[in-house]
């Protein structure tokens, strides 16, 4: 019996599989990593085009699924199957492309774990609920257009794929689904990720203001003055100590901190904002 609440919608459509893993562009030198599986649906044609694949799969009966699927073929050699939760490894095995239907609660800790990787993919084709693939890749001006859509595409480009139907799963999800390409930038931008997306959560704090209301906010004035007396304390430059009062520099950046509004000094390796973001309210429709 099919535990849904861990996400598992079997993709039974074998020419949506096949389109998935056409539209990565895999090379046959390519290591791949699939998270979540299941039988394999997906794995078999991803098998058949690359040099190895690693899998990550949180269910042990879907892995020995699988594992049995392959027994006896040419693609046991090419497999690893990790045990586990994804999103509670350290860190992704490395791979050339990453590929998944993925199990949706974890949509996005999933993509920030992806760009927060230190040798990040070629490219990942996922598949996600149609909503949250619709805002990975809209554009200022779209209705979907959130700080999920502008913290992601400052690290990769999104691209839509293709639609896909709930009836092309077993059993049907309650939603639309549709598959992503994320290609990571390359380099990745020399910034802060918690700077950057302190300075988002400013930006969207609230639908049909002008960025200059929320940047009037009082917390976020007085959070944008302690950033700078922290940040001139830093980096031992003078500061006014009269309160209320402080010449805001034209360089004064986003110190780390902001994003919880208050004032953290602790520096921490900046990827760890990817992991926050991870358990963040992206999904949070209002
Ligand atoms: N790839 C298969 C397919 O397309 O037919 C199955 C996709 S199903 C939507 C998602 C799979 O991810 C399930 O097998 C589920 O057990 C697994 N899963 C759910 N949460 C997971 C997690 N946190 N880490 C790894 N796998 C997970």
């Amino acid at each position: 019996k099919m535990n849904t609440d861990i996400g598992q919608h079997i993709l039974k459509n074998p020419g949506i599989a096949q389109a998935i893993v056409d539209k990565s562009d895999l090379k046959q030198s390519d290591v791949v990593l699939e998270i979540g599986p299941g039988s394999g649906n997906l794995s078999l044609p991803i098998l058949a085009r690359c040099a190895r694949l690693t899998a990550i799969e949180l269910d042990p009966r879907m892995a020995a699924e699988l594992t049995k699927r392959v027994q006896g073929t040419p693609y046991a050699a090419k497999l690893t199957l990790l045990l586990g939760d994804v999103i509670k490894r350290p860190a992704l095995p490395y791979s050339d492309v990453i590929i998944s239907n993925t199990p949706y609660q974890i949509s996005s800790p999933l993509v920030f774990k992806i760009l927060g990787m230190d040798a990040p993919p070629r490219c990942a084709v996922l598949m996600f609920q149609r909503e949250f693939a619709q805002r990975l890749f809209a554009n200022p001006g779209d209705k979907l257009y959130s700080r999920l859509s502008a913290n992601v595409q400052m690290w990769a480009h999104v691209q839509n794929v293709m639609k896909v139907g709930k009836n092309n799963f077993s059993p049907p999800p309650m939603v639309e689904s549709s598959v992503v390409r994320i290609v990571p930038k390359r380099p990745r931008p020399q910034i802060s990720y918690e700077e950057w997306d302190g300075m988002l959560r400013v930006c969207f704090s609230r639908k049909n203001k002008t960025l200059r209301a929320a940047f009037a906010v009082e917390g976020v004035v007085a959070g944008l003055v302690e950033n700078w007396r922290t940040w001139c304390a830093v980096n031992g430059m003078p500061v006014e100590d009269d309160e209320g009062d402080v010449a805001m520099g034209a360089d004064a950046g986003f110190a780390p901190g902001i994003s919880e509004g208050g004032v953290s000094t602790a520096q921490e390796d900046e990827w760890h904002g990817f992991a926050e973001e991870a358990n963040g309210d992206d999904m949070d429709v209002d």
